[in-house]
Order: structure tokens, then sequence, then C-alpha cells
């Protein structure tokens, strides 16, 4: 059993503890630390219902070298993110439904909160190519560009994608981002928002609320929430 298949069922069930399950669609992503693909879930399953078993290794050819079944259509946002961007360890794709609802009113993201800080008072990139699945790797290199050292962006028709250094960071750049979402439309459903954190304490907040020790801080809670370790 390596650490990354572990670690990739560890996050996906993490995501499901912070809400990200939409039935058996979404997904978390664990390079192999051998460069043979990505460790990821296997179709057909939630992610509050991943276990070790039910994770594959896919190639970054999108074949399947280990573990049941085909890949995930969707695989290539995985396989074109991580071949993109060689730094990064982990992706996150998900149908979160506050960031859903938020990317259709097609207003800038705000920091209102020590969420919406992670983007240092800019807005959060969005994916512009398509709202249907990113089912080719020429799609996936199109949301890797759209991505690009982001720690997250929203799929306008679709969900969000994320990414991270360590997988702590890539689950919680997308529960950051789903939750900077739901505060902004609960905002703006009261009335207007007149208030909000301006470009200096955005980017002294993006700092001092978000460093790796406080990302690594909420993933192990939430999978203190989602169950033991196995
Ligand atoms: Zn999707």
């Amino acid at each position: 059993m390596t650490d990354a298949r572990r670690l990739a069922a560890v996050a996906s069930r993490a995501l499901a503890a912070a809400g990200h399950g939409d039935m058996v669609w979404g997904h978390v992503s664990v390079r192999d630390p051998d460069g043979r693909g990505v460790w990821i879930k296997a179709p057909g399953w939630g992610l509050e219902e991943v276990r070790d078993d039910r994770v594959q290794l896919v190639s970054f050819d999108a074949e399947v070298l280990a573990g049941d079944g085909g890949p995930h259509k969707e695989c290539h946002i995985h396989l074109e993110i991580l071949r993109r961007q060689p730094e990064l360890t982990s992706v996150v794709h998900t149908h979160a439904r506050g960031s859903v609802s938020f990317a259709a009113l097609a207003v800038p993201l705000l920091p209102l909160s020590h969420d919406g800080a992670l983007f240092a008072g800019e807005d959060v990139p969005r994916f512009a190519g398509t709202g249907g699945l990113i089912s080719t790797p020429a799609l996936g290199r199109d949301l890797a560009a759209a991505l690009g050292d982001a720690p997250a962006a929203l799929m306008p028709h679709h969900g969000l994608v994320a990414a991270g250094r360590t997988v702590a960071a890539a689950v919680m750049h997308a529960v950051l981002l789903d939750r900077a979402c739901t505060a902004q439309l609960t905002a703006m459903a009261a009335g207007p928002v007149r208030s909000w954190s301006g470009p200096a304490e955005a980017r002294a907040k993006a700092a001092e609320c978000w460093p790796e020790s406080q990302l690594v801080a909420g993933f192990d809670y939430l999978v203190r929430r989602a169950g033991t370790r196995d």
C-alpha cells in the first residue's frame, strides 16, 4: 500500500466531510511519487465511500495501471494540471453547490471572510472554455492554463478545481473557495454588500490566515470528522 494511495482515500473522505459530495461525482488526485501518474478514486463511488481498494493509479496517458475499472472521464483535469506544474502534488475537482451557484452570478469574489482572503484580494480565476465535462487532454490543458498558479478556480456551469503542493493544501483550497462563495451568496441574498477587506488587509490575511500549518490543521480536522485513517 503506497502513502499516495492512502492519501487519495483519506482526502476523498475529508472533502465529503466538508460537504463537497455530489453522489458519485467529483474527485481528488495525488501524484504518484514514482512518476507513474496519479492516484484517484475509481468511478462509481461517492467521496465518503472511498477506501484504499477503491483508488486507482492512472497514467499520464489516462490508462489505469492499478485498481479496478476504467478511468474517470474527467481524469484529464488532474493529469494536465499535474503535468503542467511539476511542483504540485494534488488536484481537487468537485461540484460544490456554493461554487456553482456563485459562479452563475458572474460577479467578482470578494474577501468577505478569512476564507475569501485566500485569493489575497484578487478575483478567483474562472474557466470559460466549457461548462461540460473535461473529457479530453486538450480541455484539461485549457483548464490548467486558466488555473495558472492560483490556488483554485471556478468552473462556471460545472464546479471548481483546486491544487496544492500538498494534499492538505489542495483540499483546503477547494474548501475555502466554496466557503467564500457561500458567504458571499448569503450576504448578497440579504442585501447590498458594503464591507470587505481592502487590498492591504486581504493580502495580509492571505499570509496570516493560510500558511501551510493552518491548511494542515484544517485538513486534519476534516479527516477526524470523516472518521479514522485507514
Ligand atoms: Zn465534473
